[in-house]
């Protein structure tokens, strides 16, 4: 179902439908809590709470999804992990 985003315009996002919400997350609103322990996970295109996984390049937190595909492609190219679980 397409959302006609003009008609939330300058509403707040938790106001928003989802789908609204994520296009105006996208375009670089950072949402409170968001990259902190436990927060949301700071990647723009991921909404997953409880975010423990520390990426110290930029000291943001991460989902458990988003940190395992991050180490996977440090892996791959035979560096260490990107991401660490920090409980
Ligand atoms: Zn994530």
């Amino acid at each position: 179902m397409a959302i006609d985003a003009s008609r939330f315009a300058g509403k707040p996002w938790w106001q928003m439908p989802l789908a609204t919400a994520a296009i105006r997350h996208a375009d670089g609103a950072q949402r409170p809590g968001k990259g902190e322990h436990g927060g949301e996970c700071q990647r723009i295109a991921c909404d997953q709470g409880n975010a423990r996984w520390f990426n110290q390049t930029n000291a943001r937190y991460y989902c458990a999804t988003c940190a395992r595909t991050f180490n996977d492609i440090s892996r791959r190219h035979g560096q260490a992990p990107l991401c660490e679980l920090q409980l």
